[in-house]
């Protein structure tokens, strides 16, 4: 079966839909979209597979809703307390059942920053890293926090919003995996190495076949690079794509099926390392490479690259990632 469906900026993309058994035939199809969509007054969600859904339109990453017999368990919980609010609120339209579980991918803002918002008995889980990060890198006052939150800040409410944050980090850790069995469903976090962070989770679904990949992978869209350990990045990646998974539901951008897109990335992250290493050899400050880098072979996989250059915040971490590492 093959569906046809635009995924907006990223154009149209054809889907040859493997894992049919997996999905419940969409009922209602938006014009836009290949899944049955409930439009909630602030998250949009796109059934995927029975009982798990891919809720966007939030302040804040991308969350993936999973119903379970007596529960929910959700990835990622926004930008700020409200946001959280926002999708807990809307998530009434999918289900009566509690969100008893939160898993953070990894300590951004976006990603964290409605943690606050859960009661005691609400399990928060984490790599032991996102609990380090959150408790001692005084995260509201660094990247990649300083930079958007002055972005985001365009309404009196969303600055109003920012000032309730108040960032919580996971009750439950775990070193390198966890599963949780939740009725009949089977969900593993795995730690499969460093990348976009020290600390990142990817949440798979065995039997579904679905892995999100919070930022570590986010398809056609660049991930943010200020925190990235690039080598081990790649490898990280390598390791993702040794899962059998058939669709890929990432913390920004849109659900995607092709392995080949995590390749392009690694292809990705191995040029800008090389380019900008060659252009620190020759002298460039950080600001000059993150003009001047051309990465414009990329834009058939990365429809945001329209001419040179890369994000500042990615490539000053770069040059600290170079001298970290004596290169
Ligand atoms: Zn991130």
């Amino acid at each position: 079966m093959v569906i046809e469906y635009s995924a907006g900026r990223e154009g149209t993309v054809k889907i040859i839909a493997i894992f049919a058994i997996a999905i419940t035939i969409p009922q209602v199809r938006a014009a836009d979209d290949a899944f049955a969509v409930t439009q909630g007054k602030a998250y949009k969600f796109e059934k995927v597979a029975d009982g798990v859904y891919y809720a966007s339109g939030g302040l804040g990453s991308n969350n993936v809703v999973i119903v379970n017999d007596q529960d929910v368990v959700l990835v990622d919980d926004g930008t700020t307390p409200a946001a959280a609010r926002a999708l807990l609120q809307d998530i009434k339209l999918i289900t009566t059942r509690p969100v008893k579980t939160v898993i953070n991918t990894h300590f951004h803002y976006d990603h964290t920053d409605g943690n606050s918002i859960f009661p005691p008995d609400v399990e928060i889980i984490g790599h032991e890293y996102v609990r380090t990060a959150i408790l001692t890198f005084n995260v509201l006052d660094r990247e990649p926090y300083t930079t958007s939150s002055k972005n985001l800040a365009t309404t009196d409410d969303i600055r109003r919003q920012l000032t309730e944050i108040k960032p919580t980090p996971p009750n439950t850790t775990y070193a390198s995996k966890m599963t949780l069995h939740r009725g009949g469903r089977e969900i593993q976090l795995l730690f499969l190495g460093r990348g976009h962070t020290g600390g990142d989770t990817f949440v798979y679904l065995p039997k579904e076949r679905i892995v999100c990949t919070g930022d570590e992978d986010e398809g056609a869209r660049l991930a943010y690079m200020g925190d990235g350990l690039f080598d081990e990045w790649i490898a990280t990646l390598e390791a993702l794509k040794k899962l059998d998974f058939t669709l890929v539901l990432p913390g920004h951008g849109r659900p995607f099926h092709e392995k080949a897109l995590i390749t392009a990335f690694q292809s990705y992250l191995r040029d800008v390392v090389a380019k900008v290493t060659d252009l620190r050899r020759q002298g460039a400050t950080p600001d000059q490479a993150a003009v001047s880098v051309d990465l414009t072979s990329h834009s058939k996989d990365f429809p945001d690259i329209k001419g040179p250059g890369a994000d500042l915040r990615g490539v000053r971490r770069i040059y600290e990632w170079l001298d970290e590492n004596h290169k």
